[in-house]
């Protein structure tokens, strides 16, 4: 019998596909499963959905291969994805895509071969039927051998050949052949197996062991050791491993296995767990610690939702350093205990190595950890070990909300105001913060979406009661929030008190802390801004009259323009608001910090140790790490970075803080530009102080010092940003109170581009305020 499948495929079409596949004992266990299937002239990996309806109209084609043994995505994983798929606007088979690691699937790979040359008067008949063809050929016909359609797609820079090749396939001009190549699989490597009667009877082993010691003490070594740790860890140990511990060779195992004393097998090797030789970033096992009563409260509230095991979400909004870490911690135990299962997502940018050493404390190798970083492999065996029930925790980015856990309890999202929750490119395009609610409904599981500094949308959410809002509004283990101020360094430059980038009175501040071996960071924000003009004698900056967000200078036109409704004037030559001219664009040297602190110390005999932290630093495989064991430990002063030193660091030893520059967050270009501001000022601010016998200090420097987002952050009132804010989208028409869409039209040919989207734009309601076109 066969059963048809539905099958759900990785292209951009709205509908499934059937197929047939030989039936199984039970058909719907197919379900879940991924399945080789031809298409058109590839092979596509699709993931199995449904079972079709019998019919006898169309002649359907037979899956290739079932590639799975068990589904690698469960009913409820399934009822995500489909969500998803429907409210981004994108297929369910791209979702299910991209729902698993890279690489698993195998790719399609079509090659083609040239088998009739056509002469040249022929080829010349076909070039002006069909140009498009003649091109193919010609180039097929300079190929020795097959060519992969892909290159030839890139050859001849057009989309797809298919249909051409189709043509000359039926014409019998074409060899093709298909494959597929190897997607990644489980790694293995040799090891030791000891024979059991060894393992079991100590006489023996004394015995033969006696006997090597006399002629071959290597082995004896080797034999000797692979069987301690056998018998300790119960299982067999790595060839590589044993001889390097033994300082012996492949001879001496060679020699015992011909012996019979073992036999090699091959063992799964975990990609993720690498023999760390470095220290930890955390310092202790933090669940060990006594809750405070406002840590307390807002535990309890979660754990009861834990308790009852169906779906409830929280906003849990905790100052900077209010140990919601801790909070989560203990929720996760909870959820554990229950024989449930957790994920936290983090944004990427927090994935440092010491919020993964912190809960690494606490739950040893419970986690599972995946991030952008990982290689193909590292991925696929992390995924695997969740898929499998071993790890039972999972903390990623925002990808991990496909992680493959079964029985989720609680899903917490860190950070949850962060952009890079969103995912813009390539499809599907989603915010991991909306996705989470959704698969806390469908898994009947508690959210609970944390932050310092909550987004707009979450708090008003909370504020209506669709959220249960918790705060924590005091530091743990009682640290103050650390004082700031702030420095008007366009006041500093007319006074010629700054050296490059740095207020004297920054600098001023770096020494004293230098002189008390304590740790400083400098922030500066990441370069890729785009830039705007600025008034050098009032520091006016131009913003579009419709939307209230800073005008993009651009060079090349001389033009000042609005990236969200077009809006452009020349970019005069003086200031509107005080007729100073010319206007100066706004730079953004990143790397100057490092230069304006070395001129301020020339002559100091203190001179401080800088480190650099940003994605250039930080690329090697444990750069990361390194940069920030130095300055924990007290080896570097002063840490400078870009977005990275603004997240998730806890170190006890920093007791300042300097933003170099607060402007290019205000100045950005997008309506969410002051929530920005206070969240990443706030942010940054957080890391200094968070011991209780030190306090902090934060210096903001800024050309804007009455900006209200810069403002309520210096005040640690976010009440304050909310209020102001809330009433500005409600006047300017923002979200929360509409919703954006955003159709993109893209293509190789202009005026197909202008054609279609020229057609779109007329099937939009236009009684509308909303519609500009
Ligand atoms: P947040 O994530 O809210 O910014 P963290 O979870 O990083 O704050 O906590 C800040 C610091 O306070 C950490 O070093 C943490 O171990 C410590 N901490 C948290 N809760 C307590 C507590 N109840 N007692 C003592 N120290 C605590
Ligand atoms: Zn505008």
């Amino acid at each position: 019998m066969l059963t048809i499948i539905n099958i759900a495929l990785p292209i951009p079409a709205d509908r499934l596909f059937a197929y047939t596949a030989v039936d199984e004992p039970d058909a719907s266990e197919l379900i879940g499963r991924r399945a080789l299937v031809p298409f058109g002239k590839r092979v596509l990996t699709g993931v199995i959905v449904g079972i079709g309806e019998e019919s006898k109209e169309f002649k359907l084609k037979p899956v290739l291969e079932i590639l799975d043994l068990k589904p690698v995505f469960s009913p409820a994983m399934l009822e995500l994805t489909k969500w998803l798929s429907e409210y981004y606007f994108c297929s369910w088979g791209e979702t299910l895509k991209a729902a698993l690691p890279a690489g698993m699937s195998p790719k399609s790979i079509l090659k083609v071969q040239l088998m009739n040359f056509p002469d040249e008067s022929e080829l010349n008949k076909i070039e002006k039927k069909s140009p498009k063809r003649a091109a193919l050929i010609n180039i097929l016909k300079e190929q020795e051998g097959y060519i992969t359609v892909n290159h030839l797609e890139s050859l001849l820079k057009t989309g797809s050949v298919a249909y051409q090749l189709d043509a000359l396939d039926q014409l019998g001009w074409l060899k093709i052949e298909r494959m597929t190549d190897k997607p990644v699989a489980p790694k293995y490597q040799k090891a030791i197996n000891v024979k059991t009667e060894l393992l079991e009877s100590q006489e023996k082993l004394k015995e033969i062991l006696d006997e090597l010691d006399k002629k071959a003490v290597r082995q004896s070594l080797l034999l000797s050791y692979a069987c301690l740790k056998q018998m300790n860890e119960k299982k067999p140990i790595l060839v590589s491993e044993a001889i390097s511990h033994t300082k012996t060779s492949h001879q001496a195992v060679n020699a015992l296995l011909e012996k019979r004393y073992i036999e090699i097998i091959d063992v799964e090797i975990d990609r993720n767990i690498d023999t760390k030789l470095t220290e930890s970033l955390a310092t202790r096992d933090e669940s060990k610690l006594e809750l405070n009563d406002e840590q307390n409260y807002a535990l309890e509230q979660i754990l009861s939702a834990i308790d009852k095991k169906e779906f409830q979400n929280f906003l849990l909004h905790g100052v900077t350093g209010s140990g919601k870490t801790l909070v989560y911690i203990h929720a996760i135990l909870h959820a554990i205990s229950l024989g449930k299962t957790a994920l936290l997502l983090v944004p990427e940018i927090s994935l440092t190595p010491q919020l993964i050493d912190r809960f690494a404390k606490v739950f040893h190798e419970n986690i599972a950890v995946l991030h952008s970083r990982m290689s193909e492999g590292e991925r696929y065996d992390a995924w695997r070990s969740i898929n499998t029930g071993k790890a039972k925790i999972v903390i990623g980015a925002r990808s991990a909300i496909f992680a493959p856990l079964k029985n989720t309890g609680l899903i917490i999202v860190d950070e949850e105001h962060e952009p890079s929750y969103k995912q813009e490119d390539p499809v599907p395009r989603y915010n991991a913060r909306d996705v989470a609610l959704i698969r806390g409904k469908i898994e009947n599981a508690v959210v609970v979406l944390g932050s310092a500094t909550p987004s707009l949308e979450s708090m008003y959410n909370a504020h209506n009661g669709k959220y249960r809002l918790l705060d924590i509004k005091q530091r743990a283990d009682g640290a103050l929030l650390p004082k700031i101020e702030i420095v008007n360094i366009f006041d500093s430059k007319k006074k010629k008190s700054i050296v490059g980038n740095l207020s004297i009175e920054l600098l001023q501040e770096i020494e004293k802390r230098l002189e008390k071996n304590e740790g400083i960071i400098l922030f500066q924000n990441r370069r890729g801004f785009s830039s705007y003009l600025e008034c050098p004698e009032c520091a006016y900056i131009p913003m579009c009259k419709n939307c209230e967000v800073t005008l993009t200078y651009h060079k090349a036109k001389e033009q000042l323009r609005c990236h969200y409704c077009g809006y452009t004037i020349h970019a005069s030559l003086a200031c509107p608001s005080c007729s100073h001219s010319p206007m100066l664009e706004v730079g953004f040297g990143t790397q100057r910090i490092e230069d304006d602190l070395n001129e301020w110390f020339k002559g100091h005999d203190r001179k401080p140790v800088v480190a650099r932290l940003d994605l250039d630093t930080t690329s090697g495989k444990d750069a990361h790490r390194k940069i920030l064991q130095d300055f924990a430990s007290g080896k570097t002063d002063i840490l400078v970075g870009t977005q990275m030193v603004a997240k998730g660091l806890d170190f006890e030893r920093v007791t300042l803080v300097g933003v170099v520059n607060a402007d290019l967050q205000m100045f950005h270009p997008d309506f969410r530009a002051s929530e920005r501001t206070y969240q990443l000022l706030t942010q940054v601010a957080g890391r200094a102080g968070r011991s209780s016998d030190k306090t902090g200090e934060v210096i903001i420097q800024t050309k804007h010092p009455d900006n209200p987002a810069l403002i309520a952050s210096v005040s640690h009132s976010y009440d304050m940003f909310y209020s102001d804010e809330i009433q500005n989208r409600k006047e300017a028409l923002y979200p929360p109170f509409v919703r954006f869409v955003l159709i993109e039209f893209s293509g190789k040919d202009i005026n197909k581009v202008n054609r279609s989207s020229e057609n779109f734009a007329k099937l939009l309601p236009s009684k509308t305020p909303y519609v500009i076109v």
